[in-house]
């Protein structure tokens, strides 16, 4: 790779140094920009026809009333509208493109390739039926307060007429489906049913409709509740002699993470380097546990006659025991909130000082109790203002721990310990998600905010836990280092699972073994990990192939600009480009940087 990206500089290099030559080919090239702006919104208008479900879910309202049926006619309309946008696309010349509708362009390509390629050869809507489930986007409809309620129910009403006709489809398309996915889909579209048969009928009783109107609504919501209901019996009663795995396979594995993640690295490059990296970090880990192994485990002032205890002959056991002692300093359930507040301060104190990036102090975090929509998804996530929503707050939702039992939130604190806790406010908040947010904001692209490429914004996120350390946040005690690396494992051990389950035919307990023994996770943890890895694929390399791509990419800088290599340059250049993937920010930082040191 290093290979590859260093002559492509040489041959920048070489054009540029030729002089009138170049100059003259630079004037022939017409600015499309303009024009490429005014396709860009047909575009999206369009995309909006096709996928109204989507649109609605991006806070674009114009389509909530539509339920398009999954059937052949809806596909080939996707079909049609990816080929005749490819087409657009090659009228414009990318050169003559700014480097914001560059990357827009490449994403937008991306994602019309990804269209074909789902329903010519991936082919899910033959295997996967939880694909089919309605209720998540009518219970968005009852939550969401963009506008009036009686407007939102109408809505709600006109777009459950398709119901029927939309679990119908699903039938005739699903073939052979996985016995996961099956499951999945009776799961969820049985959970759904409240929505239609509870919650709607409750805002009904909010609103002052006519009492035909009202008796016509609740016909509808009752023929859509039996509508889900007779998919799942459906669902039940398959005669699936031959279902197909749930293991993506080789093949369409690789295809789906180029379409997905959008990388610089193929899947067996990442693969690679995470078996690499794991080994370094239990290296790394080893080395500090054994460190503190007197400190908190075996004191020599508590030897006495008998001398040291015998440390775990198995160097993964010593980890272990070492990092679960440490896990033990915890804040108390009531503080949880409170101290990652008082975070946010020391955070943004500590960039300041270090001069690590920009942090625009007129747009601050609002650190919010999760709303109760949200609850049971412990923890902490960030929420920010959809593309069309754009004076909204962007809230880091916090999970409050009242009401769980306290083996529950004993289980939970320790996991999210003194140490890690810290890690998670830097990758959450300040300068991860949040501060990346910011600075993508900075030059909106509607396409961008649509199309975000995840493995950057979970690699921005999981690179900074590093860079903060490395800088010397948490004043590089040991335990703050062996907590991170533990932290680190996780998403490490992701990539290796997902890729070994769906095309190394790694078993349960193989995975078991992995997550639990190898990446130091407790058991409730390791058995999600596996649920949700036989219902997804690629998703779970995000974070190491992001992480992986932007931290070899800063190493690679610093070794080519010696002492002129600006750590906060490279953060704030590198997120101006907003949320595009990191191989196309490279290249568009390498050309400028190459301009840069010609002018
Ligand atoms: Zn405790
Ligand atoms: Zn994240």
């Amino acid at each position: 790779m290093k290979k590859i990206i260093l002559s492509s500089i040489v041959c920048i290099s070489l054009a540029s140094c030729s002089g009138n030559k170049q100059k003259e080919e630079t004037k022939t090239v017409v600015d499309m920009n303009p024009q490429f702006d005014k396709y860009k919104e047909q575009f999206i208008e369009n995309l909006w026809k096709i996928y109204p479900g989507w649109a609605s879910s991006q806070g674009y309202h114009k389509y909530d009333s539509i339920l398009i049926v999954p059937n052949e006619e809806s596909r080939s309309k996707e079909l049609a509208f990816a080929k005749s946008n490819l087409d657009s696309l090659k009228t414009y010349d990318l050169n003559s493109l700014s480097d914001n509708n560059k990357t827009d362009y490449y994403m937008i390509e991306n994602q019309l390739k990804s269209i074909d390629w789902s329903i010519n050869e991936q082919k899910s809507f033959e295997w996967n039926p939880s694909e089919y489930n309605v209720s998540g986007a009518f219970a968005e409809m009852l939550n969401g307060n963009y506008d009036s309620l009686d407007i939102r129910l109408r809505n709600f009403y006109l777009k459950m007429a398709n119901i029927p006709a939309y679990y119908e489809a699903a039938k005739k398309n699903i073939k052979n489906p996985t016995l996961e996915h099956t499951q999945l889909a009776i799961e969820q579209n049985l959970g759904g049913i409240s929505v239609f048969e509870k919650d709607f009928h409750e805002a009904l009783n909010k609103v002052h409709f006519g009492e035909h109107e009202k008796q016509s609504m609740e016909a509808t919501a009752k023929e859509s509740v039996k509508a889900i209901k007779d998919f799942s019996d459906w669902l039940k009663k398959l005669d699936n002699k031959t279902p197909r795995s749930f293991r993506l396979g080789k093949e369409l594995y690789a295809k789906k993470f180029e379409f997905d993640i959008h990388s610089g690295y193929t899947i067996d490059q990442i693969y690679e380097k995470a078996i690499t990296h794991k080994k370094e970090l239990h290296q790394n880990l080893y080395q500090l546990a054994d460190k503190l192994w007197n400190k908190y485990i075996d004191n020599p002032l508590t030897w006495g006659q008998r001398g040291p205890l015998p440390k775990p002959k198995d160097s993964l056991q010593l980890i272990k025991m070492v990092i679960d002692k440490i896990s033990e300093k915890h804040v108390k359930p009531e503080d949880f909130q409170t101290a990652i507040e008082e975070q946010m301060p020391v955070l943004i104190d500590f960039i300041k000082k270090k001069d690590l990036i920009y942090i625009d102090p007129s747009k601050p975090l609002v650190v919010r109790k999760e709303p109760d929509y949200m609850a049971g998804v412990a923890g902490a996530s960030i929420s920010a203002p959809g593309p069309y929503d754009k004076n909204g707050n962007t809230y880091y939702n916090v999970g409050s721990l009242s009401g769980w039992d306290k083996e529950k939130a004993e289980s939970y604190l320790r996991e999210y310990n003194h140490y890690i806790l810290q890690i998670l406010n830097i990758h959450e908040a300040i300068p991860g998600h949040y501060t990346q947010l910011v600075y993508s904001n900075q030059s909106p692209s509607l396409i961008k905010s649509l199309f975000g490429n995840n493995a950057m914004i979970e690699g921005w996120a999981v690179y900074t836990e590093r860079m903060m350390l490395e800088n010397g946040y948490g004043n590089n005690e040991d335990e703050m280092w062996l907590m991170y690396y533990k932290w680190n494992l996780r998403s490490t051990c992701n990539t290796i699972l997902d890729y070994s389950v769906h095309t190394k035919n790694m078993s349960r307990e193989e995975a078991m073994n992995l997550l639990m023994n190898e990446a130091f996770q407790q058991k409730t943890e390791a058995e999600g990990k596996w649920r949700r890895v036989s219902v997804t694929q690629v998703q779970l390399c995000c974070y190491f192939t992001g992480y992986t791509e932007i931290y070899d990419f800063r190493e690679e800088l610093k070794k080519q600009m010696g002492d002129k290599f600006d750590l906060k340059k490279f953060h704030e250049k590198f997120l101006n480009y907003g949320s595009a993937p990191v191989k196309y920010i490279k290249e568009l930082m390498l050309a400028e940087m190459e301009k840069e040191s010609i002018n």
